[in-house]
Formats: structure tokens, C-alpha cells, sequence
């Protein structure tokens, strides 16, 4: 298992570089395919939400790439329309891998036995439950796929198609995505919708952090609203220095 402490110093490297400069064509858009089969690449997983737009990058990666291992990282706190979607999305895509990585239940049973430090303290809720979750699951892989776009908010405005992630290789294909490009996909492969989506949750994560947005909010406007928090952590800095610098939450 991996121990972040342990993992080498990030930032820009040659393999990105090399991707960038292989991969990266006229008007900045990327060659997904190229990246995918790309064997300097390594073992990508896609990590997915399955929130109001993940069916996007699901259906676009697989159909390059069909066996691609798709993770849903279940914090446990998600809402029961998730989980349902996780299903109608595993068989109409269809998904033929599927991986769940699941928060280690001895550490929440020590940090989290009431299941509500989602209330105190955010972000150890997140960590546990997604940082944690994730980075354990992904060391069985070289990089990792995301669906991040820069029209999201304001921390993702300038995302890259290739980052360092700690020890990951860490590829955005959407970056460039915009709500009606995004749409006009859903409509010409006549993707499942997220049921919430309808319901004012253009952004979905848990249950407890996640509410609906009113016209004219942003679309993560609903994510730990009131809350002095926008991420939940999974993305580690160019350098890879997150930070299980919280000696409380190192596993027992
Ligand atoms: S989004 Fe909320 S409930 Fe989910 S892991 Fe983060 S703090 Fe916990």
C-alpha cells in the first residue's frame, strides 16, 4: 500500500511533456484515443462520481477503450438516486469493469463512528471517505482519468489535460467541455440522465454536502454550500504533497 509520504516528487515531467506534444493538436483539443492506447501511458483508471455528467466521459473513454476499469469511489454518504445510477450506467454504457473503492471501515469506525463528521470537520470527512478511498484503490494503477471541466468553477479554470499526481499520471480529457457541449453528447448517444439532474442538482456529490441550485447560481454552488470548502481533496497538488500530514488519520 502506498504511503503518500513516500510518493516522488511531481510537478511537470518528461512523460507529460511527451503526451502534451504527441497528443495535443491544433485549437488544443486532444487526441483521447492516441492517449488511451498509448502503451508510455501505463494502466488508467477512470474515477467517476457518477454525477450529473458523468456519463460523458464514461461512454467516451469506453468506446476506445472498453475494458478501462471505471472506479466509483463510495463514500457511503451518497444519495440512493447515485447508487441506482452506478447501476443503470454499469449495463446501458455498458461498464464491463467496474471497481468501487470504499473508505477503510477501521478507520471510520475510530474518526467517524457516528457517521456525521461530515458536520465538524468537512475535510477529514473527505479525506477518509474519498482521498483515501481513492489513492488505495489507484495503486494498482499508473494514472487516472477524470471528468473535471474548466467551466466549473474558479479553482478549475486554468486545468490541464495532463497533470502529476503524486506517483499518478492524471489525464482531463474534458477540460474544454461546456454545458451545451456536454448536452448535445447526452442527446446523440442518448445517455441515462442523473434522476437529480432534473431536480435542480447540476453538480451531485453526498447526500449530506450537496444541495440544489437556484437560477443563476453556479453549478457547484450547491456543493458544501455554506461551507468554506470546494473540493473535496481526491486531487493531489502538482507535487503530490497532500497530506496525510494528520497523524490521526493514519490507518491503526
Ligand atoms: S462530501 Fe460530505 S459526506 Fe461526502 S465525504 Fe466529503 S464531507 Fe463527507
Amino acid at each position: 500500500m502506498h504511503e503518500i509520504d513516500s510518493w516522488p516528487p511531481g510537478g511537470d515531467d518528461a512523460l507529460l511533456s511527451k503526451l502534451a506534444d504527441r497528443y495535443i493538436g491544433p485549437g488544443n483539443l486532444l487526441d483521447l484515443a492516441g492517449v488511451l492506447l498509448d502503451p508510455a501511458v501505463g494502466k488508467l483508471a477512470l474515477v467517476s462520481s457518477f454525477g450529473a455528467e458523468s456519463a460523458v466521459l464514461i461512454h467516451l473513454v469506453l468506446a476506445v477503450a472498453p475494458e478501462t476499469d471505471v472506479v466509483f469511489v463510495d463514500t457511503g454518504k451518497h444519495f440512493d438516486e447515485t447508487y441506482d445510477y452506478v447501476n443503470v450506467l454499469t449495463h446501458s454504457v455498458p461498464i464491463r469493469n467496474l471497481k468501487v473503492a470504499k473508505p477503510d471501515q477501521r478507520l471510520l469506525a475510530v474518526e467517524d463512528s457516528d457517521g456525521d463528521l461530515y458536520k465538524s470537520n468537512p475535510d477529514s470527512c473527505c479525506t477518509i471517505r474519498k482521498t483515501f478511498a481513492l489513492q488505495d484503490l489507484l495503486v494498482e494503477y499508473d494514472g487516472w482519468l477524470t471528468g473535471r471541466k474548466r467551466f466549473q468553477s474558479g479553482s478549475r479554470t486554468t486545468l490541464p489535460y495532463f497533470e502529476r499526481d503524486g506517483a499518478h499520471l492524471k489525464v482531463n480529457p474534458l477540460i474544454l467541455w461546456d454545458p451545451d457541449t456536454l448536452e448535445a453528447y447526452f442527446l446523440r448517444h442518448d445517455l441515462p440522465r442523473h434522476p437529480l439532474v432534473a431536480r435542480g442538482y447540476p453538480s451531485i456529490g453526498c447526500q449530506p454536502c450537496t444541495r440544489a441550485v437556484a437560477p443563476g447560481e453556479s453549478q457547484r454552488a450547491g456543493r458544501w454550500s455554506g461551507v468554506d470548502k470546494v473540493e473535496c481533496g481526491i486531487h493531489l497538488g502538482p507535487d503530490g504533497t497532500f497530506t496525510r500530514t494528520v497523524e490521526k488519520h493514519r490507518r491503526r
